[in-house]
């Protein structure tokens, strides 16, 4: 089994590449989508729209930064330009944001496609608590956010993580 935060785990060993050491047994069968034909393709339809919504600002964004970095703002008078910088900052951030939702996106079209669209990755890894609870992820949780992989609390959990692995990685 892949444990990938093992907090409660009786795992010893501090090495935090321990998954490299032996292949990986094989995960659990993904459980089937609940979700039918016809509510796969409105989320379909969702993810597709909201793609090209993203993709297109994205593009706009981009451009917008790159006019703004073409100007002739030089690092003397950067204080000048001080809130113009901040601006820019601030859009190269959103859109590495919504290049990872729309990276989000598109795995999650891949998982309509498959079959498992609406199932929480973590709930399916850890069996003993997909049999308290299901796998699957709330409608209504997937019409808020359709590209979502978790359920609400393996969302936070895994938000958790990312954050910890990029302190990590900042302290490399
Ligand atoms: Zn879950």
């Amino acid at each position: 089994m892949v444990k990938k935060s093992s907090k409660s785990s009786s795992v010893k060993k501090t090495s935090i590449t321990e998954s490299s050491k032996e292949p990986a047994p094989p995960p659990p069968p993904m459980p089937k989508s609940k979700l039918t034909k016809d509510e796969l393709k409105q989320f379909r339809n969702a993810l597709l729209a909201l793609r090209d919504q993203l993709t297109k600002q994205v593009g706009s964004m981009e451009s917008e930064a790159l006019t703004k970095g073409d100007s002739d703002v030089s690092v003397d008078h950067m204080a000048d330009h001080g809130s113009e910088t901040f601006d820019q900052d601030f859009t190269l951030g959103l859109i590495e944001n919504e290049e990872r939702t729309i990276q989000e996106i598109d795995e999650a079209l891949d998982r309509i496609e498959e079959g498992h669209y609406g199932v929480c990755e973590r709930c399916h890894e850890s069996p003993a608590k997909a049999n308290k609870i299901a796998p699957h992820i709330p409608k209504a949780r997937l019409e808020a956010i359709p590209w979502t992989r978790f359920c609400v609390d393996h969302a936070r959990e895994a938000e958790r993580d990312r954050e910890v692995e990029e302190a990590q990685e900042d302290e490399e």
